[in-house]
């Protein structure tokens, strides 16, 4: 039982720290997009203390007591004990840093996202590595503080993806490479798909035109509650239901990249803009984990995006701006060549079949990494080594090699793993979507809306409410099962190379 003073109190503290963390998303997204990088001293210095001030609220010792009390106080409604639990659990975690230490690792990475910016446009490795050691050391440190008998990589794919670990994902990724890898080796050997057409000289701005007037509006992503920018590592954040912003990345000699990109990011704000409104400004008003939002981003990119009906209707508009580029194509074969498997380098512009591969990678460069195996200054060799072996390419430089992703100069390590695992969640949820309506009707006619209100009555609008096991097993009334998804790639890419 709570006394009515302490709910208030806890009210407020719920108001509080959601009004942090708006002007937080605020900042980075505004960091990430239209900042002048000269002032970028002066505010990671001060995003880097706003960022204590939300630390000291989330682990005040008082709140910290009455949390542990509502979480499992029977005679409140299943809601807020969800809520209390995931703020209990999440202070349990951090209240062991030391205050300092956790705004000076904050101003770290800010100043690291910079440095990494900085390497990869001089193509320059060197100029990062501080940084990401620097970064690795405050890990290590911190997760050292919880004092849990599990590794620490383990804890960190487990806060990414409750319930997962090394054991789990290593089951997941060995059938991944055992069912995949000889299917890759077995398209290398047929003739490929042409694609060349999707990388003709592509104006960015008439990009932006097609994005903005047709595609953004089919999504149903509306300017009364999203907004999209550019940046050079495309992203989404949120403040609330109503305020969902998206980036993304023209490259001029690839028109699929920000096209694919831009359904990918709409499908995380979505995601976000269709959960239950009466949670909003709590910690229940997020995707659950890292993976289930992968999964609804994903299956906007590959179940629905890269099908013919989706093209069907899109095609014509395309072709209407890009004339020259696309003037005699068909949309078969601008389905088929948008669904070319070609092993590559970049993990954001890889096909749906190489991709979990581009994971793979990076998922064993980060365990070994934290289970202390290699070091910073072996990865750019051991990068570039399982390129070779695994996808058969060769890295060139650093910029499209070690230096592409963003993540590790976030502090964020066992994120990866839930891209591959959200997009196993996709291929099962979408499964099921399947047998309910008709989505390539709803594609065809320009009724994306059809498929996210089914998203949203199965998916989205719990939120944070249960865990992700737990949603699966209510959208698609089955447990998890990646088979789902590793039957698809098989059975499309089989039938695409004709094998
Ligand atoms: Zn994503």
């Amino acid at each position: 039982m709570i006394s009515q003073e302490e709910q208030k109190k806890y009210n407020d503290w719920v108001f509080q720290i959601s009004a942090y963390q708006m002007a937080l998303a605020l900042i980075s997204i505004d960091k990430m997009t239209v900042a002048p990088p000269a002032g970028g001293p002066y505010r990671d210095a001060r995003t880097a203390w706003l960022s204590g001030e939300k630390f000291s609220l989330e682990t005040d010792p008082e709140m910290f007591r009455l949390l542990a009390r509502m979480k499992d106080d029977p005679d409140l409604d299943g809601d807020t004990r969800r809520a209390a639990f995931l703020n209990w659990q999440k202070a349990a975690r951090t209240v062991c840093i030391p205050k300092d230490e956790f705004v000076a690792s904050e101003e770290l990475l800010n100043q690291a996202y910079d440095a990494w910016l900085r390497a990869k446009m001089a193509d320059d490795y060197s100029i990062f590595r501080p940084y990401l050691e620097k970064i690795i050391e405050n890990k290590k440190r911190f997760y050292g503080f919880r004092g849990s008998s599990a590794s620490i990589y383990d804890q960190m794919l487990d806060d990414n993806e409750p319930g997962m670990n090394e054991a789990k994902y290593d089951a997941f990724f060995a059938d991944v490479k055992a069912r995949l890898i000889p299917l890759i080796q077995r398209i290398s050997a047929v003739s490929p798909i042409d694609d060349s057409f999707l990388h003709r000289f592509y104006p960015a701005a008439q990009q932006k035109k097609f994005t903005n007037e047709h595609l953004l509006p089919y999504l149903r992503y509306t300017p009364d509650w999203g907004y999209q920018n550019e940046t050079e590592h495309p992203f989404t954040y949120w403040t609330c239901e109503d305020d969902c912003r998206t980036t993304t990345k023209y490259l001029e000699n690839s028109v699929t990249s920000s096209l694919f990109s831009t359904i990918h990011e709409v499908g995380h704000a979505t995601f976000e803009h269709n959960i239950d409104p009466k949670y909003d400004g709590t910690i229940l008003a997020e995707g659950v984990s890292a993976a289930m939002h992968e999964s609804q981003s994903r299956l906007c990119e590959n179940y629905l995006g890269r099908t013919t009906a989706f093209w069907e209707a899109n095609f014509p508009a395309l072709q209407k701006e890009f004339p020259e580029q696309l003037g005699g194509v068909t949309v078969q074969q601008f389905v088929r060549a948008s669904n070319a498997a070609v092993p590559g380098l970049l993990r954001t512009e890889a096909d749906e079949l190489t991709y979990p591969l581009h994971i793979v990678i990076r998922y064993e460069i980060e365990k070994d990494l934290f289970d202390g195996r290699i070091g910073t200054e072996d990865l750019e060799q051991v990068w570039n080594e399982k390129y070779r072996e695994y996808l058969g390419v060769e890295v060139p430089n650093s910029r499209d090699g070690i230096l592409q992703d963003v993540h590790w100069s976030e502090g964020s390590f066992g994120y990866f793993p839930t891209y591959a695992l959200g997009s196993a969640y996709a291929a099962q949820i979408v499964h099921k979507m399947r047998q309910d309506i008709d989505v390539d009707e709803a594609l065809r006619s320009s009724r994306y809306d059809i498929c996210m209100n089914w998203l949203k009555e199965n998916v989205h609008h719990y939120g944070c409410r249960y865990d992700a096991p737990e949603i699966i097993r209510r959208a698609t009334g089955e447990e998890f099962n990646w088979n789902y998804y590793l039957d698809d790639l098989e059975e499309k890419y089989t039938r695409l190379y004709q094998l």
